[in-house]
């Protein structure tokens, strides 16, 4: 028979969670502008939303962004980790007149579009992952 081998030492659950809780919480402060924090998203503008709808419908989404939502795409549905693509208040015009978006959902695609309010009302639409709209997303 063999000997034993030893495994290399691991960290056991009780490490893992000594670590996590010891790891520093982020300080309170305002998120950058165009940024995902802790379920906040901020606009270049300075403005902060709430995400109100999970999931919409291409034709909700459409009215919308015809009424002058804020429209933003997470291309790669990371969350924004490798930044946002924040478009113009033309650009929503433009994506508004072409029509509906193309919002891809399938087993290889994850597109999404969901609705964000501030408190003052704004409405913004955030688009993630395989969404087509007017030639600006897609
Ligand atoms: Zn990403």
């Amino acid at each position: 028979m063999g000997g034993m081998r030893r495994r290399p030492a691991q960290r056991s659950f009780a490490d893992i969670v000594r670590e996590v809780e010891s790891t520093p919480r982020q300080p309170l402060e305002a998120p950058a502008a165009g940024t995902l924090v802790d379920g906040v998203l901020t606009d270049p503008d300075g403005r902060e939303y709430r995400r109100v709808e999970d999931t919409l419908t291409a034709n909700r989404a459409l009215a919308l962004a015809a009424a002058g939502a804020v429209v933003v795409w997470d291309s790669c549905g990371c969350g924004g980790y490798c930044g946002f693509e924040w478009f113009s208040a033309q650009d929503v015009k433009a994506m508004a007149a072409s029509g509906a978006p193309v919002i891809r959902n399938t087993k290889r695609a994850r597109g999404n579009v969901s609705e964000w309010r501030s408190r003052s009302g704004d409405v913004l639409l955030l688009a993630e992952d395989d969404v087509r709209w007017a030639g600006r997303m897609g």
